[in-house]
This record gives C-alpha cells, structure tokens and sequence, in this order.
C-alpha cells in the first residue's frame, strides 16, 4: 500500500511524528553576536545563544522538507505550523549581516572561528509588512490559521496592518491584539473581525502596555473611531484584557458598551488592569450572566503587588449574590469593594441553600464585609466575618459531598489577612499583639508559608512583614477582645 492511500488521519499522525523529531534534531536557538568590531578595535566579536526559537517557528522548520513532497503533505503541513502565528516587532532596530537568518545553515555557521559582524538596520515592523503581503498574495495560507498574537505594534498606522492581515484569516478563532485597535479600527473593521466570513471569532484578548512618549504625543495616533457602541460582541465567548497603561487606556465606558452585545461570554479575564472599576465589571457580568464559567478580576497592577481600590459600585446591587447565582460560575478571582456570606449561601433558602456552582480555587480579595463599609474593627463586623468563613467552609463541604463531587479551595484576602476556611486558618502578621498581650495571644502561632511576598494580595499594602498562621477560632476571639483589628 502505498504511503499517499493511507486514510488522513494516519498520515497525519505519522507527519506530526515526523515534525516532532525534525523539531528535536533541528536547532532550538539562536545566535546574537556581542559588538560589532569597529575599525582598529582589538576586542573580538563573541557568539552568544540568544535565545530559543519559538515554538511556532520550530514547527515551521520542522515541516519545510514535508512541505516540498506533494500537494497533500504541503496542505498538512500549513495546518500544522500556521495553526499559531506570532507577529512581534522587531526588536533592536538591526540584524548582524552575517548571522544566517537560515537556522538550517546554523551547523555550517558553528564552523567559523572567529565570527565578525556588520550591524544592518532592520525595520522593526517588517515582520507585519510580510504578514500583510503574504496573507494578501496567498490567501489559502492565511486561512490555515486558527490562532494569532500580535506583540509590538501600537500606532495607527500598525493597526490598519494589522486588520489588512486579519482580513484573509477566514478561520481565525483566537487573537490578541493591542488595545489601541479598540480605538483605532471603525466599527467595519470589528464585525469583520468578529463574525468574519468563515467561523465567527471565539477569543479575543486585547494587551496594552505604556507606547513610547512620541507615539503618545503623535496626533494620528490619539484618534478615537468610537466604534465599539456598534459592533456585536455575541459571537464571543472568551474575552481578556490584559495590563496597564495611561494611553487611550480600556475603560468602564468601553466594558458598557462590549456589553450590550457581550450576552454569551464563557470566560472572561481582566488582569493588572486598573483603569477599570467594578462597575464595567459587573455590567458585562449582567450582561453574560447565564454562560459564564469563569470570571477573573484582579486589578493588580504589573510593575508589583499593590492592588488599586477595586471602586465602589454605584448602584445599591448585592455583588455578593449575583456572582453567587450565576448559573454555571466555577471560577471565580475577584477584587471587590465588599464581601459577605451570601456570596457561598442563600440566606432565602432554609435548607441547601445554594446555587453556587464554584469549584477548583477560589480567591476573593475585598475592602469591606457587606454592610460594615465604615470599615470599622466592630463586633457585629466580626460576626460577619464568622459567618462568612462558616458558610464558605459549609459550601466546601456541601461541593465535596454532592452527586458529583467537586474539590473547592477558597482563600480570601481581607484585613491585611489570608483566611483558609477549609483549613480553619488566618495568615497574617500577628507580632505587635503578641508584643502587646505580652505572649498571652496568639496560643495556636505557627510559620506561615503564605506572604508577604506579594503572594497576599493585599490592598494599598506595600510592606509586609513575615506572615504567621494561627486558628480561626483563635483570631475572630482575639478580634473581640481588641487585641487585634479588622479595621480596613
Ligand atoms: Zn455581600
């Protein structure tokens, strides 16, 4: 039988073998050069390993020989290497001369002594401008591809590239793109995107980061299309905002808008971002409130662990209780204004009260217990927080014994202090009333293996000191007794 007649699967099995030892035999890396040698100049020119190949391209020199052999193995061989595609600018500004951009030629490279080196200006958005050309000139090649980041590339000018690369990639599921698109692209450009002519987009990820003060400062750049009111976020069912910046940054006005439409989002992710509050937050969570399975906010910015305020909701709603009765809801990370024994029980139902659908971790970082937002160390504030903890470790144990059961940890950050009510455990920083209670308080103190570095997710907390673990029991009767606070 020959090679060619073997059903698809099976051939494609074998190729992706194939691919995956070219992958381990082929060069993994590549080279930078230490300096370039100038005239009269003694130093010699080193090699270095510069880093390793990506992965994407690693699949593309794996398959370059699959692709010569026929018609077939060149269409499979597309589908493999082009299911991800990275576009990144270049960085640098220039490329050595004599460094094979040929990793296949890397062995013969190896051979040469003492390598020199011409530094050769490389315009940084080449590898967009290609992109562009050769999706354009070959259409059935950008519609191979199922996936695509773009990294670098914050101007107006870089985004219309990068919407005329999109515009072939007819089964393009998944992207991530810079933020300034939101600003950047009418709304034409959006529902091309979106709904497409092929599959409608499924994830869509949008990173910002802080653009250079001259590309801030160019007038094209600051453009606002406004487009978002009009376009259909319907289709989508993953949505990701990632990072921070002053620049046309995404903001409540942008979440309100995206949820108009935004009614069938599975997951959705906004991460170091804090030029957004809970508000646009919850607006999307209203809005796609049946389907979603996993909400994560966690505004921390990237440059350390300081976590903004996560706002004040403007309207009189109990956060706690929606996030709680979203239907299919399992993981949840979130920063709010405050919490509350509602969030794991209804309080309305008198036995199995409980709608939460929460599995896996569980973290809840908030400012305040619902209903004592003066933030005051009360009693009645501390019988909250009891009861926050028992009901949190009933709904632990209700999610582990149920018809099918489900592992729940959760952790919430409050007070400078990181409760484990599964374990009946508080990590904090407990020396100044054991100074104060001259040793009396706490009795239960071991070392904590959580904090201070950052791993707290504190708010507006900067300097932690070594964080210790006692019991929960121990901590609320200590709270009473003023020996320590829950002040926030
Ligand atoms: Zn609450």
């Amino acid at each position: 039988m020959h090679i060619t007649e073997l059903p698809y699967e099976i051939l494609s099995k074998i190729l992706e073998e194939a691919a995956r030892a070219n992958i381990q035999e082929g060069p993994t890396y590549t080279y930078g050069l230490s300096q370039v040698q100038l005239p009269l100049q003694k130093a010699s020119t080193e090699r270095y390993v510069r880093g390793p190949v990506p992965p994407e391209l690693l699949k593309w020199d794996a398959t370059s020989a699959i692709r010569l052999v026929c018609w077939q193995w060149h269409e499979w061989a597309l589908e493999y290497a082009l299911n991800d595609v990275y576009i990144r600018r270049w960085k640098g500004g220039e490329r050595w001369a004599e460094l094979t951009t040929r990793r296949d030629k890397y062995r013969l490279y190896e051979l040469i002594p003492r390598p020199t080196g011409t530094a050769v200006y490389r315009n940084p958005f080449q590898t967009l401008e290609r992109t562009v050309d050769t999706f354009s000139k070959y259409p059935q090649v950008a519609a191979k591809i199922k996936r695509m980041w773009f990294h670098g590339f914050y101007t107006a000018e870089t985004d219309r590239l990068i919407f005329q690369s999109l515009k072939n990639c007819i089964s393009l599921v998944s992207v991530s793109l810079p933020w300034t698109t939101v600003r950047h692209w009418d709304a034409a450009a959006w529902r091309t995107l979106l709904l497409g002519s092929g599959k409608p987009l499924r994830s869509l990820e949008l990173l910002a980061v802080d653009p250079t003060k001259q590309q801030a400062e160019d007038p094209d750049n600051q453009f606002d299309a406004q487009s978002l009111q009009s376009v259909n976020f319907g289709e989508l069912r993953r949505l990701k905002f990632f990072g921070d910046t002053t620049f046309m940054p995404i903001t409540d006005r942008d979440l309100y808008a995206i949820a108009r439409t935004a009614t069938r989002l599975e997951e959705f992710h906004l991460t170091c971002i804090s030029t957004i509050t809970i508000d646009g937050v919850v607006a999307v969570v209203k809005a796609s409130r049946n389907t979603l399975r996993v909400l994560e906010h966690s505004p921390r910015s990237q440059d350390g662990f300081w976590h903004p305020h996560p706002g004040s909701p403007s309207d009189s709603e109990h956060l706690c209780e929606l996030l709680r009765s979203c239907p299919k809801l399992e993981t949840l990370s979130i920063s709010l204004p405050s919490v509350c024994a509602d969030l794991f029980s209804d309080r309305h139902v008198q036995f199995g009260g409980d709608n939460a659908k929460f599995s896996g971790d569980l973290q809840v970082r908030a400012l305040h217990i619902c209903g004592h937002e003066h933030g005051r160390s009360t009693d009645e504030a501390t019988d909250a927080l009891e009861k926050l903890l028992h009901e949190a470790r009933s709904l632990v144990q209700r999610r582990a014994t149920s018809v099918i059961p489900r592992e729940l940890y959760i952790e919430l950050f409050f007070a400078d202090c990181i409760f484990e009510p599964s374990f009946s455990s508080v990590h904090g920083d407990f020396s100044l009333a054991q100074i104060a209670s001259r040793g009396q308080w706490p009795q239960s103190i071991e070392p904590s293996g959580k904090g201070p570095y950052g791993s707290t997710g504190l708010y507006e907390k900067e300097e932690e000191g070594p964080f210790q673990r006692i019991n929960e029991s121990e901590f609320l009767y200590g709270v009473r007794r003023k020996l320590l606070s829950i002040s926030t």
